[in-house]
């Protein structure tokens, strides 16, 4: 009798405990609920429009350190719209929370500002002209200052203390980025000037899509000046159309190299099996490593490439996490590529960055009042469907000599300043190329 009072007592504890968490978390539940505005701001509600402050203060240069040891060569990676929430999406995406991608080997790290002369928000021709120049300028300028004078490029630089530079897109080669690191001209869509100017260069090997930008109108292409500016690269170029003839290629021949393997951008997520005769960013790198051994073999002081995942910035634009975590894979192989390149190889430099968000991503728990488990929403929160660019600071990641000086908050221009404080440059000894 007096077991079974025991049992019916302690029965009766554990369903009341059960009531009262049950009734605790309704009630907690409830008053967040209540006190979270959740579900009921309308999008224009939401939104706050402020003035940045005047700006008052002069641009100040980052303090850099002379670095213990100098590098010989230099591997720029940037990944065209991606900032902190792409990296954590992809690592999340592809391996969890604990799991490491190729920037998280990098032991020195910082956040860089990416505002332009003219806007707190950047495009990428200026944002990719402070890293060939140091200089702020207007969006959409190239390789000049906001009054359009002309601004000596990290590849002109370079080229005068006899390093060579080769440019890698996944986009046409005459877009922003890799036209901020050779090209002059105030409106980044001036491919007809910018491709000629590409041409005219000292670059060592362009690899990238955008054969159209190099034929004219009348033949298929884009270019509205006439000229077969393709024609003019197979006399004065080694010209490659597809990723079999770049594999073919004999390193050991002389000659710049000019390898165009896509009408307009190389494959994407629309595309996929392009990849069978297009080169990844990874089989770019490698051969442009390779292309500037034999330079070095040959005289010159080192190398430097610029190579661009371009198209996470249009994953972004379209808001698709498909094709963001397809062109994200792309890009950390190049940059784990790259970081094994610099431990096996202790006088290079590899930096990693961007030049501004796209899309405004957010990583948020799928049930906005739960914070427990796996689930996530990812969304993009700018203009939906033709999302744009944000002015949140990007990362950097470094390693090899001179990697310290990536690290705390620096300007865009301090990412040129850094690259170049790397290097010993010498520009007595004049260009290696004939
Ligand atoms: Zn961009």
């Amino acid at each position: 009798m007096k077991t079974k009072l025991i049992i019916g007592g302690v029965a009766i504890l554990v369903v009341g405990a059960a009531i009262g968490a049950w009734a605790t978390y309704s009630f907690a539940q409830n008053l967040i609920m209540e006190n979270l505005p959740i579900g009921t701001a309308s999008l224009d509600e939401k939104d706050s429009y402020i003035e940045a402050a005047p700006d008052l203060n002069p641009l100040q240069p980052k303090q850099l350190k002379v670095p213990s040891s100098k590098a010989k060569n230099v591997i720029l990676l940037i990944g065209d719209g991606m900032s902190i929430s792409q990296i954590s999406a992809y690592r999340l995406i592809n391996g969890g929370p604990n799991s490491r991608i190729s920037v998280d080997k990098f032991p020195y790290s910082g956040i860089v500002l990416t505002h332009s002369e003219n806007g707190i928000v950047t495009d990428s021709a200026s944002s990719a002209t402070a890293y060939s120049t140091g200089f702020k300028t207007n969006n959409t300028y190239l390789g000049l200052d906001a009054n359009k004078n002309i601004l000596e490029n990290l590849t002109e630089t370079l080229d005068r203390s006899g390093y060579i530079s080769s440019l890698l897109a996944t986009s046409e080669i005459t877009h922003a980025t890799p036209a901020a690191f050779v090209a002059h001209v105030d409106l980044r869509w001036k491919t007809d000037e910018i491709s000629s100017q590409m041409v005219d260069s000292n670059i060592v090997t362009f690899l990238g899509g955008g054969r159209h930008f190099f034929l004219p109108e009348e033949m298929g292409g884009k270019r509205e000046d006439g000229r077969n500016l393709l024609q003019e690269v197979s006399d004065s170029h080694v010209l490659l159309k597809t990723k079999e003839e770049m594999n073919n290629f004999d390193l050991n021949l002389p000659g710049r190299v000019f390898g165009l393997f896509a009408d307009e951008h190389i494959r994407n997520i629309e595309t996929p099996d392009n990849h069978v005769f297009e080169p990844s960013l990874t089989d770019m790198l490698e051969f442009s490593v390779n292309r500037s051994e034999y330079f070095i073999d040959n005289g010159c002081t080192g190398f430097f490439i610029m190579a661009e995942g371009s198209q996470v910035d249009w994953a972004g634009h379209v808001n698709n996490m498909d094709y963001l975590n397809n062109e994200m894979k792309d890009l950390d192989s190049a940059v784990d590529w790259a970081l094994n390149y610099a431990i096996e190889n202790s006088d290079t430099l590899v930096v990693v960055t961007a030049d501004h968000e796209t899309g405004g991503l957010l990583i948020e728990p799928a049930n906005p009042v739960d914070y427990t488990g796996d689930k996530v929403k990812f969304s993009f929160n700018t203009a939906v469907g033709r999302g744009t660019h944000t002015g949140v600071p990007v990362p950097v990641y470094a390693y090899g000599p001179g990697a310290e000086n990536f690290t705390g908050t620096l300007d865009n221009t301090d990412i040129y300043r850094a690259i170049l404080a790397s290097l010993e440059t010498d520009s007595d000894l004049g260009s290696c190329i004939n």
